[in-house]
């Protein structure tokens, strides 16, 4: 017999995997956490029934949400992740030499339990000597955090529960005093295909304090559409720019110095989007 996990992209839409088997299925007090194994992505981590990663293609989504903001600094020394508890964005931040400490602010400590035991590829990062976890809401720990922050990465779930204020002018506004003068933030936004008044609603939220804000995509075959957008806002280096005085070596997959640049050119109808 064979079995099928579907996620239900839109009312109308789903993506299909042929499944080898469940290896978890708990509910913790924020969310329902599911890791399945599959034929196409092999190993995929599913909170309320979404796709957040997949052994496969989280290279792509982990590399675009760490490297961009990070080259795009001069020198980024501390750095906080606000979700992204399965530890992939952590992975790809201690690649680089210059960050002294990268705070993990999740929400959910099984969903760290959860990728260390099943996701040890992805979770690899979480024990290196500069990262910190805080179990805590990251939208409580950002507005208790001033100027501290050289990037701050918002690597949240969808806009449902606990991370609807992630989404928010006046979370927006907290990472903006939790940044110093020079620092830069960037925040997973959904798709422009299938969402695209989330994207407009979420840049014109982040331009709101930022003097600078761009959106640059990324291709993702196993989240909805593919086609995946971040939010950059900076305080005074453009982000489609690697600014950093002393450029690194990085070991990746997707991310490259072409691709920092051309991740920021966008088919007009996403263009439209993000011009008022
Ligand atoms: N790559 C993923 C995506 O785009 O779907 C996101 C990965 S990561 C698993 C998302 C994490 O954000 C979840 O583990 C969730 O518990 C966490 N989260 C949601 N709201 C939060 C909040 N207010 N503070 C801290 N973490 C939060």
């Amino acid at each position: 017999m064979e079995l099928w996990y579907t996620e239900k992209q839109t009312e109308n839409v789903g993506m299909t995997c042929k499944t080898k088997g469940t290896l978890l299925r708990k509910r913790s007090p924020y969310q329902e956490i599911v890791v399945i194994d599959t034929e196409q992505f092999g190993r995929m981590l599913l909170l309320d029934g979404i796709v957040q990663t997949t052994v496969a293609d989280e290279f792509v989504y982990h590399e675009m949400i760490a490297h961009v903001p990070l080259n795009a600094h001069p020198n980024p020394r501390k750095v906080a992740v606000i979700g992204g508890g399965d530890g992939g964005t952590i992975r790809e931040i201690i690649k680089h030499d210059t960050v002294e400490k990268a705070v993990l602010v999740e929400i959910d400590a099984e969903v760290i339990e959860a990728s260390r035991q099943h996701l040890p590829e992805i979770s690899c990062g979480l024990d290196d000597e500069r990262v910190e976890i805080l179990i805590t809401d990251g939208i409580e720990h950002i507005r208790q955090s001033k100027n501290t922050y050289d990037v701050i990465i918002i690597d949240s779930t969808d806009p449902v529960g606990p991370a609807v204020g992630l989404f928010t002018s006046e979370f927006y506004g907290s990472v903006y005093e939790a940044l110093k003068d020079d620092g830069i933030m960037v925040a997973q936004t959904e798709s422009p295909y299938y969402e695209p008044e989330h994207v407009r609603r979420t840049f014109s939220n982040v331009n709101t304090h930022f003097p600078i804000t761009k959106l640059y995509l990324a291709y993702i075959p196993s989240y909805s559409s593919g086609l995946w957008g971040f939010t950059v806002g900076a305080k005074k280096h453009d982000p489609a720019v690697m600014n950093r005085e002393k450029p690194q070596a990085l070991k990746t997959r997707y991310y490259n110095a072409d691709v920092h640049k051309a991740a920021f050119a966008l088919p007009e109808f996403v263009r439209q989007l993000v011009t008022p």
